[in-house]
């Protein structure tokens, strides 16, 4: 498996270098493959409250979970 989720999401961050996408990048929906934000949420992060902060790093979680489902159903992995 590979859910990339963090177990305390006081910890989470988006990537301090730049994000990765898969395939075509669009600002506002695609999801960076390791924080799981878009180009967007990522900007906007900066400028974010604390509680802010904490609620977008559960949404970001879930829909990680998510997304690496589909990706996993997809792409055929190589390990099942
Ligand atoms: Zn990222």
């Amino acid at each position: 498996m590979m859910f990339h989720t963090t177990n305390s999401p006081l910890d989470f961050k988006p990537c301090e270098d730049e994000c990765r996408y898969k395939g075509p990048r669009d600002p506002s929906d695609s999801l960076c493959i390791k924080c799981g934000m878009t180009e967007a949420e990522k900007a906007e992060w900066l400028s974010m409250g604390f509680e802010e902060r904490y609620m977008l790093s559960y949404e970001v979680g879930d829909r990680m979970q998510c997304a690496w489902m589909l990706w996993e159903i997809m792409e055929e992995p190589t390990l099942q």
